[in-house]
């Protein structure tokens, strides 16, 4: 078997994926011209260039600006219900097995939906994709940075509420320079208390010390991207012997302009420094990828071989907030990839 044809088949993880930014260009449309959303009429093309970026942003700003038309559409719970419903069969597609999904809540109260029905709509999209298209899942709230400590305390609560639901975690999003992780460090700390995994962007655009921070401060069990933790060595080592898990996602990150190209992006250094690196989508529509998509570019710009591969899907599997069910059915299902793919090449 090719290594094209093992990263199509291969039973894999998305660990970090938002849902307002993996919403179907086409259903953004659909939606946009029936609710009348849209100043003037367009067509997909048009469309397409307003919600994806196509290369590199100069900002991060730049990059999360691409999510206002995406967030316009998702307030009532027939569109939430339906993009949630087509972000599953999509990821199933590319034999995404198990999902992440994150959101933030508060982002989705424009048409007078309560907090409670706006979650409740994609835990139900969720159970459906469990029950109808085979893929498992769970959902992490997000907090986002720029909002206050309060909102971000109820997003805890909300998280306690749903999190034998199918809620897993919390994460703090957004801007990163502006607004350091220790703002919100008393979500995090009842997070903690309640039993709510947490995750939270961090060393994404250059502030390296956010990552310490995230994990000493807010007690981050996972850290999103961690993209700039090779400019400081005491978080290598950290990460190394502390066991965090990274959620990489590469085209993310060149589009960020985190890093200036998929050949310089660190996550092959850090791979082989025995960190716990993991591959994710972070936004299937605003990055223009899909999680096969990021195995291709791996392979082609930082010399991932089949063991590489083998490595960051079995972190992915390891480092879920998946439940301990969830967890041996995706082992199974890998290791019976692995062994028939193995009896193929033999
Ligand atoms: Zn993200």
């Amino acid at each position: 078997m090719n290594l094209d044809k093992i990263l199509e088949l291969i039973p894999k993880t998305d660990l970090h994926c938002h849902l307002d930014g993996s919403l179907r260009p086409e259903t953004i449309l659909d939606i946009a011209s029936k609710e009348n959303i849209l100043t003037s009429d367009i067509d997909l093309n048009t469309l397409e260039k307003q919600v994806k970026v196509l290369g590199k942003c100069n900002s991060l700003k730049q990059y999360l600006d691409k999510f206002n038309l995406p967030i316009k559409i998702m307030q009532s719970e027939k569109n939430i219900y339906r993009v949630t419903t087509e972000l599953l069969e999509d990821a199933i597609k590319k034999n995404i097995k198990y999902i992440e999904i994150r959101f933030a809540p508060f982002n989705h109260l424009a048409g007078n939906l309560k907090p409670e029905q706006v979650i409740e709509t994609v835990l139900s999209a969720m159970d459906y994709g469990r029950k109808n298209l085979g893929i498992m899942s769970n959902l992490i709230l997000c907090i986002l940075r720029q909002e206050s400590p309060q909102l971000g305390i109820k997003v805890v609560e909300l998280a306690k509420k749903y999190f034998s639901r199918g809620v897993a975690a919390i994460d703090l999003a957004g801007d990163e320079t502006n607004f350091p992780p220790e703002i919100h460090s008393e979500s995090f700390n009842l997070a903690r208390k309640y039993g709510i995994h947490r995750t939270i962007h961090a060393g994404e655009t250059g502030i390296s010390e956010n990552i310490l921070k995230s994990i000493k401060i807010l007690h981050a069990e996972r850290i999103g991207h961690g993209t700039y933790a090779y400019k400081d060595k005491e978080t290598l080592k950290y990460l190394i012997e502390h066991e965090i898990p990274l959620e990489v996602c590469i085209t993310s990150n060149v589009n960020t302009s985190a890093v200036n190209s998929y050949r310089e992006h660190p996550i092959k250094k850090y791979l082989d420094e025995d960190i716990m690196v993991t591959v994710n989508t972070d936004n299937i529509t605003v990055s223009n990828t899909d999680i096969i998509q990021e195995f291709k570019y791996l392979v082609k710009y930082q010399n991932f071989d089949f063991k590489d591969i083998k490595k960051v899907t079995e972190n992915g599997i390891n480092c879920s907030f998946a439940s301990e069910e969830d967890k041996n059915n995706l082992r199974n299902d890998y290791y019976s990839f692995i062994n028939n793919t193995k009896a193929i090449d033999s």
